[in-house]
């Protein structure tokens, strides 16, 4: 049961003891993380079977419910033991999840040591910017301490780079790639960084690999300090606390309000929509002006600004051919792709589009580009490959926008009720959960119903439900990259089932299926939760 408390803040547990070199997906546990070992295994088969056998008895929300979390509760209580939180949520309150919290930006491949830390000393950069000018005239350089995790595996992960790149004023944001290649084939080229009257010149060497060991407040922590000889001007310790998140030492987590529309499952979603006949954009928008307290402008712009990265994200992928960093010596495919060589008719053609932007985003991810975890780093392909096809054919932007709102519904669910993480769920939570975004926003995005945007997502994460996670040689390449081209194929596919078949009749419900991922991630061997212990990771060997 160990994995099951897994957490990247655990620094016994947590995402620096699995094999895995340059996967983000173990993010922060989240307040309402299900993850509890409170049943044993027996117990906890026997439970869902009967939320399986539930589900099929019963049929699906008529009360707002998945049916097998009602049935699993009744067979938990029956039995006597504590309902497993898995199942009983009554008490983890509504959705609080913000877009900017969801779709992150920032270099690839790992949020928590390459996105995490570039956006760290970003924000350094901008506090420095804003002393008074008699303080920087005595500044003489920057330096940047790197500890715990961030310096026992920080080198492969280009930590170092995305640190420089940050300190240097670059935005996680929009960081043009060549910028970063020239960072890491230049290793001793020294940059220049103004800060008001004082331009000071850094090279890789001014970001240190400190101690891996001692007392952290978090296994992810950096101290980046503005110097005058031996003198500190300006310190601030900070924590890249997983999945781009970044903290710092008096950090205050900032208050969120409360959403116009509270909804925990799809099935309280879908009352909203159909019941009360409010459009899901509508709904979706105002949840988030309430929660964030932006105005409709600004969230329009934000979601403007991740399409734009992520259309930039597929276009620069489609026309590199490179070998891919670390071990595998894996080739690029999606420029080749491209070219299609072969006459495949219509149905090959648009399947290979769509195939390779998601290799086109997901090779970019690998090259430590910049990308938008959506819902993580790892299966980063998807969501921009279905949006560069939806743009393909014309659909508005206002449309697309309303696409990203259903889209981030959907991994909310997924978070709030099962897990987005590789290493608590396998690949089912990062590439099976990219896929049903996709799917709603492509519903969504071509004006289907909430039936419909709920099939489509229904229909995508159940044809990923029991994928492991196994990356090889614990690099995001194999089988990522191309999960995330099949990832957005199905999203597609789902969205074509979905819309072409009398909504009425899908015999499962989008909360089911939720469900019955939170129980196979519980259930899975943590051999295949991003250890690289099983599958395809101790297959492949490596010449
Ligand atoms: S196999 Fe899937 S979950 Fe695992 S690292 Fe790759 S994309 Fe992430």
């Amino acid at each position: 049961m160990k994995n099951l408390t897994y957490s990247k803040n655990d620094p016994e547990n947590g995402c620096d003891s699995c094999s895995s070199k340059t996967c983000d997906s173990c993010g922060p546990v989240p307040s309402d993380n299900l993850f509890h070992p409170v049943f044993s295994r027996r117990n906890f088969g026997r439970t869902v079977l009967a939320a399986s056998a539930g589900a099929l008895l019963i049929g699906c929300g008529k009360s707002g419910k998945p049916a097998g979390e009602a049935v699993a509760k009744a067979d938990s209580l029956a039995a006597g033991i504590t309902p497993d939180p898995i199942l009983v949520q009554e008490s983890k309150g509504p959705i609080l999840t913000l877009l900017s919290e969801f779709y992150k930006m920032g270099p690839g491949p790992s949020s928590s040591h390459t996105m995490g830390p570039m956006r760290i000393t970003y924000d350094f950069y901008q506090r420095i910017s804003k002393l008074p000018a008699e303080q920087l005239n005595k500044a003489t350089g920057l330096k940047v301490h790197l500890f715990g995790s961030l310096s026992a595996t920080g080198k492969g992960h280009g930590t170092d780079r995305a640190s420089l790149a940050g300190l240097l004023g670059k935005s996680p944001a929009d960081c043009p790639p060549q910028f970063l290649d020239d960072l890491a084939t230049n290793p001793d080229k020294s940059y220049p960084v103004t800060l008001g009257p004082k331009t000071l010149n850094l090279t890789l060497k001014d970001i240190i690999f400190d101690a891996t060991k001692g007392d952290f407040h978090h296994p992810n922590t950096m101290t980046c300090k503005l110097l005058a000889g031996p003198e500190v001007l300006y310190e601030l310790e900070y924590y890249s606390v997983g999945g781009g998140f970044i903290e710092w030492k008096g950090y205050v987590i900032p208050e969120k309000g409360q959403p116009k529309y509270p909804y925990q499952h799809a099935n309280e979603l879908k009352k909203y929509l159909i019941d009360d006949n409010i459009p899901l954009g509508k709904l979706l928008l105002e949840n988030e002006m309430a929660i964030s307290g932006k105005s409709e402008k600004e969230i329009w712009e934000f979601l403007d600004q991740v399409a734009e990265v992520m259309i930039r994200g597929v276009e620069t992928g489609l026309t590199v051919e490179s070998v891919l960093p670390g071990p595998i010596k894996l080739h690029s495919k999606a420029a080749g792709m491209q070219l299609m060589k072969v006459n495949k008719g219509e149905a090959g053609r648009a399947i290979t589009t769509v195939a390779s932007y998601g290799f086109a985003m997901g090779e970019e991810n690998a090259r430590g580009h910049i990308i938008v975890t959506a819902p993580t780093a790892g299966s980063a392909g998807i969501i921009p490959a279905v949006l560069k096809s939806l743009r393909d054919i014309k659909v508005p932007t206002q449309k697309i926008r309303e696409g990203f709102l259903a889209a981030a519904a959907i991994g909310y669910l997924c978070k709030h009720n099962a897990t987005l993480s590789g290493a608590e769920g396998g690949c089912q939570a990062e590439v099976g959960v990219g896929s049903s975004m996709g799917a709603a926003m492509i519903a969504q995005a071509r004006g289907e119903g909430p039936k419909v945007v709920s099939n489509a997502a229904e229909s995508a994460l159940e044809a990923h439900l029991g994928m492991t996670c196994d990356p090889v040689a614990g690099y995001v390449q194999v089988p990522c990259i191309e999960r995330c081209a099949y990832g957005a194929v199905k999203a597609w596919t789902a969205y074509c089932i979905a819309s072409e078949e009398n909504p009425q009749e899908r015999r499962v419900d989008l909360d089911t299926t939720i469900a019955a991922m939170a129980l196979t991630a519980k259930e899975m061997n943590s051999k295949y939760k991003e250890t690289s212990e099983g599958g395809l990771a101790v297959s492949v060997v490596l010449c």
